[in-house]
């Protein structure tokens, strides 16, 4: 028994087709983790929006090793988010045509074009975030050079600075843009964006605000592996540390390989001290940590560090006592968590 996705089905897929219907040019982000669904399955739901008529012709993946679990899943262009390098293999014929590269240097654009003449480029700038991408004198020179997607911006998730430096990396680089492709504005900013150029293609490239977007579809569950009654004093755990008090040790799945870690210290103790706890992954003490396991409504605390496939939980005396298969939820960040099984219904 496992850690398991529960996907209302008809939620979460009139959501994605809610965010495509009022989202022009969308372009689906399929990277890392999935999301916590895998690359794979978002790859067919993309597709399945694209049958629709929703517009989405170009799905997004973050490397290019990312690139063969999606592109027998989704049958159109496939844009890889990070910059090329001339590290980066040489694609399968099959595959060149599909794919469109970030580029975000000049050395990098020559490179590529004399390898693969018929290349698609985006042109990256770079923005305030600072990770990748051409300068603005950089990226005339890239625009002036050749065949090209489009230019693309990655902008800091704080919202609200956004449009006046998409409006600023407009004006540098003139009418000679084509599309732009951006991530994290709002509808509204989109919109002003669009009214304001209208000849101006815009791609908003979008992972969490569509795969994750409502967060009432979807639900993360462990199951109850075993449950022990424990006395106080009672010695448990790799460790041999002894209970505080008597109530029930509760095994549930999920563990260190699922991405379930140690996070929100309660208890006594300077937030430093808690804090370097955390950091060393090790308790001094029974119940310092609270695990993101609910059981009897509350959120429960680690009986001793999680182990890389299940955790082990105090759960006090009074406290209702789950039994062996009951499934319990668990709060986790999707996109650092890898479920066993996702269960669409
Ligand atoms: C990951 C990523 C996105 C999508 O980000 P979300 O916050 O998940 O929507 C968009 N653009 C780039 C360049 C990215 O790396």
């Amino acid at each position: 028994m496992s850690l398991t996705l529960a996907v209302d089905g008809e939620r979460w897929r009139g959501h994605l087709r809610s965010v495509a219907a009022t989202t022009p040019g969308l372009v689906p982000v399929a990277k890392g983790n999935g999301y916590g669904f895998g690359r794979g399955r978002l790859a067919r739901k993309a597709q399945w929006l694209a049958d629709q008529g929703l517009g989405v012709d170009t799905l997004a993946v973050g490397t290019y090793e990312e690139l063969p679990e999606v592109a027998s899943r989704f049958a159109g262009s496939l844009l890889v988010l990070t910059p090329w390098r001339p590290w980066v293999a040489d694609l399968d014929p099959g595959l060149a045509r599909r794919v469109v590269h970030t580029v975000g240097r000049l050395d990098d654009l020559a490179a590529l074009r004399e390898r693969d003449p018929a290349a698609r480029v985006v042109l990256e700038r770079l923005t305030s975030m600072k990770r990748h991408g051409f300068s603005g004198d950089d990226l005339r020179t890239a625009l002036a050079s050749g065949r090209h997607e489009g230019v693309a911006v990655h902008l800091p998730l704080a919202a609200g600075a956004h449009l006046p430096e998409v409006e600023r990396l407009l004006g540098e680089a003139g009418n000679t843009i084509g599309a732009l492709w951006v991530s994290h504005l709002t509808a509204d900013e989109l919109g002003r964006l669009r009214s304001a150029y209208p000849s101006l293609v815009v791609r908003p490239r979008v992972g969490t605000a569509l795969w994750l977007g409502d967060r009432d579809a979807l639900q993360v569950t462990a199951t109850v592996l075993d449950v022990h009654p424990v006395a106080r004093g009672e010695a448990y755990g790799y460790r041999g540390r002894r209970a505080p008090r008597a109530g029930h040790l509760v095994v549930v799945s999920g563990g260190t390989a699922h991405g379930i870690g140690l996070e929100a210290p309660t208890g006594q103790g300077s937030v430093r001290a808690r804090a370097a706890t955390v950091a060393r992954g090790s308790l001094d003490a029974l119940g310092r940590v609270r695990s993101p396991f609910t059981i009897d409504g509350e959120a429960r605390l680690f009986a001793e560090p999680p182990h890389m496939q299940a955790s082990m939980l105090f759960l006090p005396a009074g406290a209702r006592v789950p039994a062996v298969g009951d499934r319990v939820p668990v709060r986790v960040r999707f996109t650092a968590t890898d479920v066993d099984r996702v269960e669409i219904t």
